[in-house]
């Protein structure tokens, strides 16, 4: 057994040394908190006893460095002092001493303190040998934080809710998740990333004064939902109590943090779910916490809010399509469609526009207008993006073979979290090489939102993109954040007029105001202009007289899959039913 002194006063230190070690320990010696430290961190030793008046690092911040540290938050510790205030003592248990011995200390209480807290600690460490290679077994363990993962959190959750029902006190779980964590990872590098998480993983352990896998636990415990969200247990909650509490976590993980020398300043949201009916299922209180963190969210950062069973039906939703996207890919339940874009002077095809399709498979067709901005929340619209975008391109260049031309193009569209990624132009430059299309054949379609981003990021992705040959477009064109400045700069070939415009003209004097204003400044600009949702003859007409270049909406065709899409190639002829 290893036992480690922090003592400033030799002579007391001495003594010390030799009474343990004429009791078979192996005993190590520092003379102040740093030191004391650093020996802890090399040497793991099996309990700590140490003095709280010391030089550099005191015993108070010594435990306090202890407790926040995962290798040693579980060390048993021993605080002997001179001081013997009853606050003195309160002090030491307070930053999580186990025991607190008063200077000149008796031999007998000594060793019987020192005996008890290591056979404390040793049933301590079996537990959690246990519950951890339980916990292992079942992959319920993450390996980044070492928290548990949902599963594992929700199985001891069961125990949490089973002795709160016994014992009458309340419960809730928290879920907290970090903002803007997605761009620390893209401007950090993920090192970065993995480092914000595990300093949130421990701050909030600090906070329950989590032992990890103690047994049942305390005061309350943490774990990983996924990627930026994590998960707090508090177990034995006095009544009226959770907002402070919640408030206590918001302000530990927003502490700023410090990552490769450079400060950062997170901050966060949380949703909390506290256990009121003694039905309450712990996989729901866990749910129902995460349903609340998504509706604090839209309100900023360092929002929260208590689950409301009536606001949660349509996050419900959401949330359930979150989990199942990640999975969409995988089993191949993700689509293309492509909508034809017609040349209005001639009824020429131009192109496709290709729309994302996903058959879920008990909620049927998924509208993208609905799934789109959940992927957009989480980091799954990346790996979508790009499935979209190597689908698309392969079809793109099927055609290019099997057409035996390539005076056309394939839209895609960019969600602005693909378009603020570096790596963009690389992402495009490898499709096309992967693929073997032509550039000028891939088009890609961005949204007004990206103007939310710096202007130099955003001008040098398109730059990049640009250079290597494809198009760009500007979707929705009127409904965003409209700058007219950016769009002189952006290197953009042509504007999308959004359906909410088209929908109401030739009736609405005011649409066709803004159609004719938009056609006539872009045109001004250089690019073209392609008008979407046209349904009506009339539509056309107007579109045509205001100078619009090209069109598309049911009045050609529905978005269809590449087969039904392949007929388009013979143009388009208004007086054909069959195609109408
Ligand atoms: P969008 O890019 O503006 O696409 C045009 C939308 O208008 C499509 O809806 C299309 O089906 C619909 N539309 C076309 N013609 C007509 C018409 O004549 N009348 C009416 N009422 N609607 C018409 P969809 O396919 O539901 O897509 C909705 C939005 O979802 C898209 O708007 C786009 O913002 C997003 N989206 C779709 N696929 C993708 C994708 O692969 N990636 C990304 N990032 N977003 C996508
Ligand atoms: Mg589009
Ligand atoms: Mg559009």
């Amino acid at each position: 057994m290893k036992i480690l002194i922090a003592e400033d006063e030799p002579a007391l230190r001495q003594n010390l040394q030799w009474l343990l070690e004429m009791e078979g320990y192996d005993v190590l010696v520092a003379s102040d908190g740093n030191e004391a430290l650093a020996l802890a961190r090399q040497n793991t030793p099996d309990l700590l006893i140490t003095d709280v008046m010391m030089p550099h690092l005191d015993g108070f911040g010594l435990v306090q460095a202890m407790r926040t540290d995962m290798q040693l938050c579980t060390t048993p510790i021993i605080m002997l002092s001179a001081k013997a205030d009853r606050s003195d003592i309160r002090a030491g248990m307070n930053v999580g001493a186990d025991d607190y011995l008063t200077k000149p200390y008796q031999r007998e209480e000594l060793l019987t303190t020192l005996q008890s807290r290591l056979a404390r600690s040793a049933s301590l460490r079996l537990a959690q040998a246990h519950l951890h290679s339980a916990a292992a077994a079942g992959g319920g363990l993450d390996a980044l934080t070492a928290l548990p993962l949902k599963e594992a959190f929700e199985a001891q959750m069961a125990q949490v809710l089973q002795r709160s029902r016994e014992n009458g006190r309340g419960c809730a779980v928290v879920c907290v998740g970090l903002h803007g964590f997605a761009k620390i990872n893209e401007s950090l590098g993920r090192p970065a990333g993995d480092t914000v998480l595990r300093e949130t993983a421990q701050r909030l352990c600090a906070l329950v004064q989590q032992l990890p896998f103690t047994h049942p636990p305390e005061h309350g415990f943490v774990g990983r939902l996924s990627g930026d969200l994590f998960l707090v247990c508090l177990a034995d909650l006095e009544p009226d109590a959770l907002i402070q509490r919640v408030q206590a976590i918001l302000a530990a993980v927003t502490q700023p943090l410090e990552v490769n020398g450079q400060n950062l300043f997170l901050s966060a949201c949380a949703g909390a779910s506290e256990h009121q009916d003694s039905e309450i299922q712990h996989a729901t209180l866990v749910g129902q916490a995460e349903a609340a963190l998504y509706h604090a969210k839209p309100r900023g950062p360092g929002s929260w809010q208590l689950f409301d069973a009536a606001q949660s039906q349509q996050v419900v939703r959401r949330l359930r399509l979150n989990n199942a996207l990640h999975r969409a890919l995988d089993q191949g339940e993700l689509r293309l469609f492509y909508q034809p874009q017609i040349r209005i002077s001639d009824g020429a095809l131009v192109g496709f526009e290709a729309l994302l399709r996903w058959q879920h498979p008990e909620l049927g067709w998924v509208s993208p207008g609905e799934f789109i901005p959940v992927a957009e929340e989480s980091d799954v619209i990346i790996p979508i993006g790009e499935w979209v975008l190597r689908t698309a391109a392969a079809q793109a260049a099927q055609w290019v073979r099997s057409q035996g031309r390539d005076d056309f193009h394939v839209a895609v569209n960019l969600s602005v979290r693909q378009f603020a990624r570096e790596d963009l132009p690389s992402l495009v430059r490898t499709v096309l090489h992967d693929t073997g299309l032509p550039p000028h054949v891939l088009e890609l379609e961005v949204t007004e939102s990206i103007a939310l981003h710096s202007v130099t990021s955003t001008l040098g992705l398109m730059q990049g993109c640009k250079a290597l040959g494809v198009q760009l477009s500007m979707d929705d064109f009127g409904t965003g954040y409209s700058s007219l400045s950016y769009l002189k700069r952006y290197p953009l070939d042509a504007l999308k007029i959004d359906q909410g415009f088209v929908r109401n003209i030739p009736g609405d004097a005011g649409d066709v105001a803004i159609t004719r204003a938009i056609i006539a400044m872009a045109h001004s600009f250089g690019m073209h202009v392609i008008a979407e949702g046209v349904e009506h003859r009339e539509q056309l007409e107007l579109l045509r007289q205001l100078g619009c270049e090209q069109f598309q909406g049911y009045l050609c065709s529905r978005p269809v899959p590449a087969p039904e899409a392949e007929r388009f190639f013979a143009g388009y002829r208004p007086e054909r039913a069959s195609l109408a």
